[in-house]
């Protein structure tokens, strides 16, 4: 089966810092695979070429086709949230399908029922500076996901949260992921996050950028609505 996800011998250096050289991983479909290494381990240069940064060497192929070619491939969450301060929660939210041309009474109707799922009910009409980092978080999602693109890409998405806000948002995920099964591919340098989530976790080693160990996630996860009803414990 061709993966949905293929890197293929990835090489970036930025002035004679040989920051990935030789690098290869892949996500298959509904697969929830993490990218773990250190801070500089080279994680978000990974993430500008896979979002229209230009590789030195290697090929990026989503569901077989150079990812060149293809308007829009990922939906992707930078490191930073990038909330606009000046547009309300809904205006964030529906901004990227607004850019994609979609009329911005249809956009707002479009995201307004994701609110609740989110955690912001009631918050459609505040602006960012008024929500706590975490909301902040899940409303920069929600802009993120209504995009619906074959695949999701986030890079650190809760770095900035305190560990009480991250360990919420990480079960907050989980049970996200449990019920949407998108393709994502997290990057992060927290282990505990990326066994939290991952189906499979890349250990990268530090510039340049290798996989170095290919980890499968031993927990069974529930892999239908059905099994959802039971295992209370697992959420
Ligand atoms: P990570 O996301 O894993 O923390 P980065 O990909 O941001 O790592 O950075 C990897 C290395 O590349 C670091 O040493 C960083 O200083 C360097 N680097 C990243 N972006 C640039 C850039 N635009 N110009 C020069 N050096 C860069
Ligand atoms: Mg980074």
């Amino acid at each position: 089966m061709t993966p949905r996800l293929s890197v293929s011998d990835l090489a970036k250096a930025y002035d004679g810092l040989q920051v990935l050289d030789g690098l290869d991983l892949e996500v298959g479909k509904g697969e929830f695979v993490s990218l773990l290494g250190p801070s500089g381990a080279g994680k978000s240069t990974l993430f500008r070429l896979l979002t229209g940064g230009r590789p030195d060497r290697g090929t990026i192929r989503l569901d077989g086709a150079p990812i060149a070619e293809q308007t829009a491939p990922f939906a992707f969450m930078p490191q930073r949230d990038a909330l606009m301060d000046w547009r309300t929660i809904i205006g964030n939210a529906s901004l990227g399908l607004e850019i994609a041309g979609v009329p911005r009474h249809e956009a707002r109707a479009r995201v307004a029922p994701l609110f609740a799922e989110f955690g912001l009910s009631g918050f459609q009409h505040h602006y960012p500076a008024q929500l706590s980092g975490g909301m902040r978080q899940r409303a920069a999602l929600l802009r993120t996901i209504v995009m619906d693109r074959p695949m999701l890409l986030l890079d650190e998405p809760f770095g900035a949260l305190d560990a009480l806000t991250r360990a919420g948002m990480q079960r907050w995920l989980a049970a996200m992921w449990q019920r949407h099964r998108w393709t994502a591919l997290l990057i992060t340098h927290d282990v505990r996050e990326a066994i939290l989530l991952s189906d499979r976790i890349y250990l990268l080693s530090p510039r340049p950028a290798r996989v170095v160990a290919e980890i499968h996630v031993p927990l069974p996860r529930p892999r239908s609505q059905a099994d959802l009803a039971t295992p209370e414990a697992l959420r």
